[in-house]
């Protein structure tokens, strides 16, 4: 049976830079149009009564994140290349320890 896969957010942490989007497109080689990961603005909420926005990757073909993690032994190419180290994808019970351990939260599984 495959592996099941997490992608992990800091969302603590992610600029919404998009370069993770950028990465994952890259490395498919996909029209601009097309991508297995993408940047969205999160809606606004008020924390301690601030008002916050966010920014946030979405990855949504998690059969390509396995794909990654096979080709590049486990270095996902998005997560390579986030600068303030936000994004992690690896096996799904790893990214569950993780997040017990890190302020994000599990973004997406399967
Ligand atoms: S996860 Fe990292 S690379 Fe992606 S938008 Fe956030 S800061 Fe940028
Ligand atoms: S692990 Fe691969 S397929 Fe998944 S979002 Fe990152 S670059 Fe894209």
């Amino acid at each position: 049976m495959a592996k099941k896969i997490g992608v992990l957010v800091e969302l603590d942490y992610c600029v919404g830079c998009s370069a993770c989007q950028l990465a994952c497109q890259d490395y498919y080689q996909l029209p601009v149009t097309e991508t297995y990961m993408r940047c969205f603005l999160g809606k606004p909420d008020v924390v301690d009564g601030r008002h916050e926005m966010f920014m946030s990757p979405y990855a949504y073909r998690l059969d390509k994140c396995a794909n990654c993690l096979e080709k590049e032994e486990g270095n996902a190419p998005c997560a390579a290349i986030c600068i303030s180290k936000a994004l992690h994808v690896g096996e799904l019970e790893e990214m569950k320890q993780l997040a017990d351990q890190t302020d994000g939260h599990l973004a997406l599984y399967r």
